[in-house]
């Protein structure tokens, strides 16, 4: 069972021939709606890899959320978790132009409401979890409560830091595994290695914090992860990528669905599997792959 806490979204698309500057009105070719938010594209992940996912989250009293919700239960993610705020769903509103450059505004909503005590309503599930998955999306003082109620019970946590926000020694207490991309890696341990074949002994000093598995996901170049006593290097799967939106949280809710400490490697290429399979479909949670489609990928 994994329970999940975290953001949940409606992402709002506009495409346009050129971005507008500030005061024009541009006309749109189109507009999208597509659910997501990392924490809920991580729940589907993790429930569309055939785990028990339980999302732990906040959406708002507006015409979105029953969208938002529905893109969760349909995943098979329960629900019973998500409290209902007043205002607006999460939501990004993000513009592309022809070039592939966008402006993106991000609106927390819902979820800069959730409160620990929201967060505490749930602890039957945070006691009998296997396994936390926290991000940044949500107010850390929610995390933190579920960290505490999970950790208390065993269970193991594991944190993506993304967005990125200023990452002390202090928040990672209690973090079992820490999932980031390039970003977030050069933001906590300074610079980054170049690529999957760098020297990546810096990654020891974060044994020193009581992390015990430390990924760092490299987009199309795979990703290495450090577990005491070594490093793997897993080059990615290659296939033709066309939105690499939700790669990352796709890459972690299928890595938790198969997590198993002493068989990483099986957990890492399952979550990678999922992740390529998902930059090779618009949008976030609609580009997540099934089991099956999983299961495929890894016999090629
Ligand atoms: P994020 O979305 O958080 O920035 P990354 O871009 O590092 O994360 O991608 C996460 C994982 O998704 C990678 O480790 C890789 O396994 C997979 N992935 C990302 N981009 C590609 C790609 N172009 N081809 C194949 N796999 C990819």
């Amino acid at each position: 069972r994994i329970a999940v806490v975290g953001s949940i979204n409606m992402d709002v698309m506009a495409s346009v021939d050129q971005l507008p500057s500030p005061g024009e009105t541009v006309v749109a070719r189109g507009v999208q709606y597509s659910p997501g938010g990392k924490g809920a594209n991580q729940a589907v992940a993790a429930a569309r890899s055939g785990a028990d996912v339980w999302m732990i989250g906040a959406t708002g009293r507006d015409p979105f959320a029953q969208a938002a919700r529905d893109s969760l239960a349909s995943a098979g993610v329960h629900i019973g978790y998500v409290a209902d705020k007043p205002g607006a769903t999460g939501m990004a509103l993000i513009e592309v132009g022809a070039d592939g450059e966008n402006h993106i505004v991000l609106a927390a909503g819902a979820n800069g409401l959730l409160e620990p005590a929201d967060v505490a309503r749930a602890d039957s599930i945070l006691t009998s979890c296997d396994m936390l998955l926290l991000q940044n999306e949500v107010p850390w003082a929610a995390n933190q409560e579920a960290l505490r109620i999970a950790k208390a019970a065993g269970a193991r946590v594991l944190y993506n830091p993304a967005p990125m926000r200023n990452l002390t020694g202090e928040a990672l207490r209690g973090v079992d595994v820490l999932v980031m991309n390039e970003t977030e890696a050069a933001a906590l341990i300074g610079t980054v290695p170049q690529g999957l074949d760098g020297d990546w002994s810096v990654l020891d000093s974060l044994a020193g914090i009581g992390i015990a598995i430390v990924v760092v996901t490299l987009g199309a170049q795979g990703l290495v992860c450090w577990q005491r006593g070594g490093l793997i290097r897993l080059p990615a799967f290659p296939v033709r990528a066309i939105d690499t939106t939700a790669a990352g949280d796709t890459f972690i809710g299928a890595f938790a669905a198969a997590f198993d400490e002493r068989n990483l490697v099986r957990a890492l290429r399952f979550g990678a599997a999922a992740a390529a399979l998902a930059v090779t479909r618009p949008g976030a949670q609609a580009a997540v792959p099934m089991y099956s489609e999983i299961e495929r990928m890894l016999e090629t």
